[in-house]
Parts: C-alpha cells; structure tokens; sequence
C-alpha cells in the first residue's frame, strides 16, 4: 500500500491525496484543477504523489467509457511528462511501466473518435508522454492556442508563429491589425516528412483530422523573420530550449 503521507505534493503532505482522487474519479471535469494544482501545477511540476498517482488514474480511466475519459488522461498525461524531469519521476516510469502502457492504449482509443482539433491535440500530448515522445508531449500546446511565440534565430525579435483557425503565417506584433505583414509559413510537403514530423502527420490523418495534419506539415515547416527576412525550421524555434539539437 502507498503511504501517502511519506508522499509531498505542490501543498506539502499528500494524505489527502487519496480522497482527492476519490472525488475527481466521482466529477472529473469540477475537481480536474484542483487536482492538477495539487499533482501538477502549470502542467509542468510533478512530485512524488503526482507519480504514485499514476496507478490509479489508470485504473480510474480504464472504467470510464472512451468519451468520458479526457479529464483522467488530461490529468495523466502531463504528470507523465515531468516525470522525465527528475530521478524519482524516471523511477517512476519504470515501476509504472505497465500503467503508463495502459494509459497510452486508453488515450489512442479516444483518439479514433471525432474530437475537436483542441481536444484531439490535447490527447495526443498525452498519448506521446506515455509513448515517451519528449518535447511534442509538451509543445503541441501552440497549436491548440493557435501560436508559438519564439525568437527569431538570427536577430533575435519575437515572432509569432500562427498555425490554427486564424491561418498559418508568422508576424511580428499584433497580427490582428490589418496594417502587419503576415508572411505564409511554408510547409514541408507530406512525402518529405520523416521522424516524428511524419508519424504525427499519418496519425493526424488516420485520425480523420486533416486540419491538424496540415497544421504539422507547417510546424514541420518553415517561417520567416519580417524583420531580418532569415527563414528558419519553425520546430526547432517551438522546441527551443526543450530541445538539444535540430528536430
Ligand atoms: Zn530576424
């Protein structure tokens, strides 16, 4: 039996951890932020209780039917991608080995539904942490927004890099005013996709979720600086820190 109480979370000792876990199983999508405040806040902090967690939001979203599901695999998954972060969270993933397995099965599941293309990203982050996909685990988050904002490479000015319902162009500045250059990112044809540019490319498709397929091709893609006209990969700007070497 976990002792919860040799356990810390974001507030200090996790013995209310499992009561917490009793009431986000019984409304997932109220206790959801009260949750993730206390395992996960911001979505990038894990601590021990926030691994020994794991097992049982497995088996909270292996007894919920695919449609009911999000919030449990919302919660695992970026839990799942600290865990990356720190020596107890790679231990973590070894003694877990098995549930995170299940959590990726039951994401890829709800996967094959008809999402929203918010959601569908969403779940994929989630579905990738438990595949240990690092960096797109964490940075698809632009795309549900609808823009990166990065450094231009070569000099430096920020550029935002829209790829969502608004379009797919970089800008500098507020690229809602009709007076700022938008300049079109350029997309990497699908058939010169490879790695993980073109596993999510497929999957997107395979999904039926064509509007994301295009998005990747365009993160996978190239954008230019309005200021210095340098056009630079736009993943590896997105990856920026996360990422050690070029995509
Ligand atoms: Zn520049």
């Amino acid at each position: 039996m976990t002792d919860w109480s040799q356990l810390e979370d974001a507030f200090g000792s996790a013995d209310g951890i499992p009561a917490l876990l009793d009431r986000f199983e019984a409304a997932p999508s109220s206790v959801w932020p009260e949750l993730m405040d206390r395992l996960c806040p911001q979505l990038d902090t894990a601590f021990t209780a926030s691994f020994a967690a794991l097992p049982r939001l497995a088996e909270i979203a292996s007894g919920q039917e695919p449609e009911r599901r999000s919030w449990t695999l919302l919660a695992a998954g970026p839990i799942v991608s600290c865990a990356r972060r720190s020596p107890e969270g790679m231990t973590a993933r070894t003694t877990y080995a098995a549930e995170i397995e299940e959590l990726a099965r039951l994401t890829d599941e709800c996967l094959h539904a008809a999402l929203d293309s918010e959601t569908y990203l969403l779940l994929l982050q989630t579905a990738l942490a438990c595949e240990d996909v690092a960096i797109w685990d964490e940075r698809l988050d632009g795309m549900v927004e609808g823009e990166y904002e990065v450094e231009c490479p070569h000099c430096g000015v920020e550029v935002f890099l829209v790829i969502g319902a608004e379009g797919r162009f970089s800008a500098i500045g507020d690229y809602a005013r009709d007076d700022i250059e938008k300049i079109p990112l350029r997309p990497t044809p699908p058939q010169d996709l490879d790695g993980v540019a073109k596993q999510l490319y497929e999957r997107a498709l395979r999904h039926g979720q064509r509007e994301v397929a295009e998005g990747f091709a365009h993160l996978f893609g190239e954008g230019e600086c309005g200021d210095c006209r340098t056009v630079f990969p736009v993943a590896t700007q997105v990856a920026g820190w996360l990422m050690p070497t070029v995509v």
